[in-house]
């Protein structure tokens, strides 16, 4: 479904590059290609081998370089970040990458994820007399690198990376050296390629091939790569714990031509949509996805059960950033505006509509109307992931568990509630089959799947849980 109406979105994108001379442009590339992942602000620094220069602001990438900044930004080696507002909150001060200048030197920051115990660190920074220019939980990060008494950058680096707990995909730039480092269980994907003789990292495989980069590796759990004028090093700085990456990466998030965690987006859709048929099926004339992401998995659907595929709902491409406001009118408003039934395909016709999750219900509910009125004769929604009970703490901006339809109601509520004349979710093992990692065969490399089952891979979350429940 469409990220910016549905109350489920995805934090950050992060891309970065070493050893290119126009490293500001390949960037502006990449992080353009990774726009889904944030649209409220963009940055971009470069180093020149011997100062950071950056340029950020609030807006899509387009918008922020709009007018010769990249020209401005000159240098072999650069990092790049899209967000989206809503740890910390908004505001140009928390776009990234956060640049920190000191005697020793500077760094840039970038992060995509989040961190559980950032309230409790920046608490204790703040305790011993360091003080916050931003909300955004990243700048703890440099905060515990400077306090860090280690005799190198790159032990800082080490012993503050061991102080944080949850998702975080890091890239850091110095003037002389770039940083890479992923989360112990790696929540968010990051890979590394090759341009050229330059190296490119990326928060998705899709920014590789806009650039023209070719794909060589995962960056590992607990990974921290150095790259700098001798060459490119990978270390350890903490032990591989079993890796839990994000599920709605697959289901919703990354681009279909990305391959994450060497998984491609297409085909594990495609799949999801397969078991689904298997799982339930249902009676009808044509199947039909919700865009962009449903399409792979209703094509799936249409392929097993034998129900032809259609283009039942398309979506309006030039609605702009008006609609894309975290408000729920807005985004119900947005409904409307960006997606159409396509009357000549649904009209007298059972439909099945495909869509990836049901968040609050309202938007499933506008979509359902939206194909009766256009004249389908039978509504029957499936979903192709389990139902959401509980909100994430790893750098997806969900609602309260409260707000979220499925922690309080029945399938057979929720049905009556969006008005479909049936309803299905995928199973946890259907989901987990589908993408590859199945939970009782050799397959299985691990995947967080929390927000369906509220069992967090990390300590923290439960007191978090707590705490958004009686807000
Ligand atoms: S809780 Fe859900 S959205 Fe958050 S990282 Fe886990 S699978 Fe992804």
């Amino acid at each position: 479904m469409l990220a910016e109406i549905k109350g489920l979105n995805e934090e950050c994108g992060i891309f970065g590059i070493w050893g290119h001379e126009e490293a500001a442009q390949v960037t502006y590339y990449g992080l353009h290609s990774l726009q889904h992942r944030g649209q409220e602000g963009a940055g971009i620094v470069v180093s020149d081998g011997e100062t950071l220069k950056g340029h950020k602001g609030l807006g899509l990438v387009t918008e922020v370089f709009s007018d010769g900044q990249l020209q401005q930004l000159n240098g072999a080696a650069a990092i790049g970040h899209v967000r989206y507002a809503t740890a910390g909150g908004g505001g140009y001060e928390n776009v990234q990458p956060l640049l920190f200048r000191s005697q020793s030197g500077s760094i840039a920051l970038a992060h995509n994820g989040n961190l559980v115990n950032a309230a409790e660190l920046k608490l204790r920074l703040e305790q011993q007399g360091s003080i916050f220019q931003t909300t955004s939980d990243t700048e703890v990060f440099a905060h515990l690198i400077r306090r860090s008494m280690a005799p190198t950058l790159k032990e800082q680096i080490k012993v503050a990376l061991n102080y944080l707990e949850g998702a975080f995909a890091f890239l850091l730039l110095t003037e002389t050296e770039m940083y890479i480092a992923l989360d112990p269980q790696g929540f968010r994907p990051l890979s590394i390629g090759r341009l050229g003789n330059a190296y490119v990292v990326a928060s998705e495989t899709c920014a590789f091939d806009v650039v023209g980069a070719v794909y060589e590796r995962e960056v590992e759990p607990g990974e921290l790569i150095i790259i700098n004028k001798h060459g490119i090093y990978a270390e350890r700085y903490a032990e591989k714990r079993p890796r839990s990456i994000c599920s709605m990466e697959y289901i919703y998030f990354a681009r279909p031509d990305s391959n994450v965690d060497g998984i491609n987006v297409h085909t594990a859709r495609k799949n999801l949509g397969k078991r689904l048929a298997l799982e339930a099926p249902v009676d009808a004339d044509v199947v039909t996805g919700v865009p962009d992401s449903s399409i792979s998995v209703a094509i799936g659907y249409a392929e097993v059960t034998g129900i032809p595929y259609e283009l039942g709902l398309i979506k309006n491409r030039y609605v702009g950033r008006t609609f894309i406001q975290p408000s729920q009118a807005l985004r119900e408003q947005g409904v409307k505006m960006k997606l159409s039934p396509v009357r000549g395909v649904v009209a007298g016709k059972r439909v099945v509509m495909v869509d990836d999750s049901i968040v609050r219900g309202t938007t499933s509910r506008r979509i359902v109307n939206m194909l009766r009125e256009a004249g389908a004769k039978e509504v029957h929604v499936r979903i192709s992931s389990p139902p959401i009970t509980h909100p994430c703490f790893y750098g997806i901006d969900t609602p309260t568990k409260e707000e979220l339809i499925a922690s309080a109601h029945s399938v057979e509520e929720m049905r009556q509630m969006i008005g479909a004349d049936s309803l299905a979710f995928l199973s946890h093992e259907g989901l987990l089959e589908a993408i590859g990692r199945s939970a009782n065969g050799s397959l299985f490399r691990g995947q967080c799947m929390a927000c369906f089952t509220g069992e967090y891979p990390t300590n923290t979350c439960s007191q978090l849980l707590e705490q958004t429940v009686k807000q």
